[in-house]
């Protein structure tokens, strides 16, 4: 098939590399500056097995890059729509981007039989998107493929996914959603438009649920003495639940679970439906950096002045990415509360424009701290000479964020004069 795919961000780049791979004729569209950056390999977004990939189906010619719409969709069988989605201050979804393509299509007048969206739309989408096209004279007809591939683990999931949705109208475009996919072997599911619009938003409010929930027991087990890792391991293992998505920590972020939370309470509340679960999750989430500074002053008493070590920025491990990542809340309540940060990150290098400092170690980002929090669990921090960092800080108190570090590690700490090591959802050692 030729397909043009717009949107190379996190999705979009990893789906293009992907149907290249699987043999597909693949132009992928974005703005300029982007694919500047794309055709001279500087790319902004960081994946494992993102780079390898994308130069092998570069160089074999299945993978090109465009900035002109009309021009890239003039003799293609599908359109897919990958561009962001943002929320936008009224809890909405902003669809902007996605208009943006379409004005685009009906500026050209010309559009392929089948238009895709992968981005995630609020409930009712596609068929107002067809209904503008067809107003526009372009007769075509727009199905929903959700995604669920986990930034970091991208192309295993795009490649080997739990299932495959389409949400479609006619058997046509079933047809060439299957020819799309063929070579992927997973279930397939086919249903309305509307009804696959549905699966994405409740699939991540799900997920974002059973994170929620683990972090709530956490806070009863810090209450009683228990440990929620054997707690939740002991829950997981009912094949009803199952283990995935139950650590307790800092909370989640990334771009899409908060996002996707406030669009669906958004569509509940236009029904008149408050969507009660879906609001506790939230709020549970708000809780969990408050509570981790809550730790910081129970240990320093006076936060004014501190200085705080910071362990991962990125929302989760092997992804550059830090929006809404819990970090940015940390950093925005330590400056609130006049605690100095100084941040490292495998990958992240910058953050923005904030007042934290990031380092280029592990150890320059300790030096004279007064706490070190893990918030991010990348592997590597586990392999750290913790004793010798622990010395470099002015009291070598630990916070795991993420309960990363094995208890050989934590023995280290321990014997380390005056240190503290504070997990979540279990007993502080000291
Ligand atoms: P992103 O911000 O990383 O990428 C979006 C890309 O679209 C950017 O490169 C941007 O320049 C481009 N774009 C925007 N408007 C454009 C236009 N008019 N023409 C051409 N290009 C345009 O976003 P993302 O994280 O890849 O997410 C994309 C969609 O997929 C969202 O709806 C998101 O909710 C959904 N999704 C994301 C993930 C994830 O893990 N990131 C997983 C599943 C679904």
């Amino acid at each position: 098939m030729r397909i043009t795919l717009v949107g190379t961000g996190y999705v979009g780049l990893v789906a293009a590399v992907c149907f290249a791979k699987l043999g597909h004729e693949v132009i992928a569209v974005d703005r300029e500056p982007v694919i500047r950056g794309l055709k001279e390999n500087k790319l902004t977004v960081w994946e494992p097995r993102l780079e390898p990939e994308l130069a092998d189906v570069y160089v074999k010619g299945l993978l090109r890059f465009e900035t002109d719409l009309a021009r890239a969709s003039s003799d293609t069988d599908a359109l897919m729509i990958a561009v962001g989605t943002p929320t936008r201050s009224d809890g909405h979804t902003n669809l902007g981007h996605v208009h943006e393509v379409l004005s685009h299509l009906m500026q050209a007048g010309t559009c392929p039989p089948l238009v895709i969206i992968k981005s995630t739309v609020p409930v009712g989408t596609c068929d107002e998107l067809e209904a503008t096209l067809l107003a526009a004279g372009l007769r075509t007809e727009v199905a929903f493929n959700p995604e669920f591939l986990r930034q970091g683990s991208a192309f295993k999931d795009f490649m080997e996914p739990d299932r495959i949705v389409f949400g479609c109208k006619t058997p046509q475009a079933e047809s060439l959603l299957r020819q799309l996919y063929e070579g992927i072997v997973a279930p397939v599911h086919v249903c309305d438009r509307r009804s696959a619009e549905l699966i994405k938003y409740a699939s991540n409010a799900f997920l974002a649920m059973k994170i929620s929930f683990a972090n709530m027991m956490s806070d009863v087990c810090e209450g009683y003495g228990a440990d929620i890792r054997h707690v939740m391991s002991g829950v997981g293992a009912d094949q009803r639940i199952g283990p995935e998505f139950l650590s307790a920590g800092v909370g989640y972020g990334g771009s899409c679970f908060s996002k996707d939370l406030q669009s669906l309470l958004t569509t509940g509340k236009l029904i008149g439906s408050s969507l009660p679960i879906l609001e506790a999750v939230a709020k549970v989430n708000d809780q969990r950096i408050p509570r981790m500074i809550a730790k910081l002053i129970s240990l320093w008493g006076n936060p004014l002045g501190k200085r705080l070590c910071v362990l991962g920025i990125s929302f989760k491990p092997n992804t550059n990415d830090v929006r809404d990542a819990p970090f940015l809340t940390l950093l925005a309540q330590c400056e609130r509360h006049g605690i100095e940060v100084q941040a490292f990150d495998p990958v992240v290098r910058q953050v923005g424009a904030t007042a934290a400092q990031v380092m280029d170690s592990p150890y320059a980002s300790a030096a004279q701290a007064d706490a070190v929090m893990i918030m991010t669990e990348w592997p590597q921090f586990a392999e750290l000479d913790w004793p010798y960092l622990l010395h470099l800080m002015r009291r070598p108190y630990v916070l795991d964020g993420r309960n990363l570090l094995p208890s050989q590690i934590i023995s280290q700490i321990v014997e380390v004069d005056g240190a503290m090591y504070m997990p979540v959802g279990r007993s502080m050692e000291c």
